[in-house]
């Protein structure tokens, strides 16, 4: 079985599906890898560890969709890049399928099976092929690293001669993987942290890390199956901001990391809640892909205002590559070795398993993922 891996062409993407490791461990189960030529180049990675780990290298990146079995990558493809792949071939890579419907209907007109590495199910057993995980928690670190970066304080405290510096006030909203991340970080720099989720069992999670929670009683909130948010109404997204409005005021950082899957991002930070902070206040939008958590949040930007400072940089996890990288291809291999069959040296794609049920878009044609087709009431 060939196993392929084009080159990412998304400007300012510098992460790669697979590693030279990642490489190896494919060859060692029996399937030929090709790897476009400069792969990881951006990541770290140079073309002859590939080759050394066992891949051939191509030069052409349409011969690399022509060919593969199996087709890894890290984001969705072009609809042309689609018309490339071979019938009957798997496809792998982030899709966004929900927003991305076309292109969901592209793959089964061409007969591709095609998993969306957002949906892999969040069980124990599929918890090593969890991309939104690895890579959530990649970027709950650069937010910090960031938010440093852009602050005129210091995080820890300090005791010189000079006087004592008190520690920076961080305040993160929104606690999953990201969030989590963003705690222990801040924590590790010597900050003082609050955060706060709608999820009541994040409280037990954020104190364990040594942070405050702040407590607001908003109403039944809870969580899906899946472990992710539900989603707020407006009456409770109103409460829930004039109860951060205090902390977000006294807070020197505010890292927003608030997110309901499937959805645009909710509204947290509001202009009010922004002029009430002091200037040389840094605000980091980690929702900022899904439409952002900030008002006013510019994609892709840092802004000024009033002092205050909005990173809406996207794709935070991009910018510490080669970590990223390696963790998304070993996430890629572990769903491969999970399905390999040793003997006849393929993937074998088993319908009826949880998780292939739980990632897989379209098959034999047709759009196959219950998260996709029409409810029936
Ligand atoms: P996510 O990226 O969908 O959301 C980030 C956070 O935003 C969540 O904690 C959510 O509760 C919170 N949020 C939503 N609306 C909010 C609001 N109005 N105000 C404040 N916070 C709000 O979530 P995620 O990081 O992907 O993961 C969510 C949970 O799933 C985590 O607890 C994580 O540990 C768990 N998880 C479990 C597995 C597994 O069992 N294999 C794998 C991955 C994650």
């Amino acid at each position: 079985m060939k196993i392929t891996a084009p080159r990412e062409s998304h400007p300012g993407e510098n992460r790669a599906p697979l590693t030279p490791d990642a490489v190896a461990k494919l060859v060692k189960l029996g399937a030929q890898v090709e790897v476009e030529a400069g792969l990881g180049l951006a990541a770290g990675f140079p073309d002859e560890a590939y080759v050394k780990a066992g891949a051939t290298l191509s030069t052409d990146h349409n011969e690399l969709l022509i060919t593969g079995d199996i087709v890894l990558r890290l984001r969705k493809p072009t609809l042309a890049e689609i018309d490339k792949l071979k019938p009957g071939a798997i496809h792998a890579s982030l899709l966004d399928p929900f927003n991305e419907k076309e292109l969901v209907q592209k793959f089964a007109e061409k007969g591709v099976s095609a998993i969306s590495m957002e949906f892999i199910p969040r069980t124990t057993r599929a918890q090593k092929m969890d991309v939104l995980s690895s890579q959530a928690n990649l970027g709950g670190y650069e937010a910090v690293i960031l938010a440093a970066r852009y602050s005129n304080k210091i995080f820890p405290m300090m005791t010189t001669a000079a006087g004592t510096i008190l520690p920076a006030k961080v305040f993160i909203i929104g606690v999953g993987v990201a969030g989590l991340q963003a705690i222990a970080t801040a924590k590790r720099l010597g900050a003082k942290v609050t955060a706060y989720d709608t999820r009541p069992v994040v409280e037990e999670q954020v104190k364990s890390l040594g942070a405050q929670f702040l407590k607001i009683d908003i109403g039944e909130t809870g969580q899906t199956k899946d472990g992710y948010a539900k989603a707020l109404t407006e009456e409770q997204i109103q409460k829930q901001r004039e109860a951060m409005k205090k902390t977000c005021a006294d807070s020197d950082v505010v890292i927003s990391a608030a997110q309901v899957f499937g959805r645009k991002a909710p509204v947290l930070v509001t202009t009010e809640m922004l002029n009430a902070l002091r200037p040389g206040a840094v605000v980091v939008d980690l929702a900022v892909e899904t439409g952002g958590n900030v008002e006013g949040v510019v994609y892709d930007q840092v802004t000024d205002r009033n002092g205050v400072k909005i990173v809406g940089i996207a794709n935070l996890p991009g910018r510490v590559p080669l970590h990223a990288s390696q963790v998304y291809a070993a996430n890629l291999v572990a769903l491969v070795e999970e399905f390999w069959d040793k003997k006849e040296k393929t993937f074998v794609l088993k319908l009826d398993d949880e998780i292939i049920k739980g990632c897989l878009v379209t098959h034999g044609g047709k759009v196959v993922n219950e998260k996709l087709l029409p409810k029936t009431s």
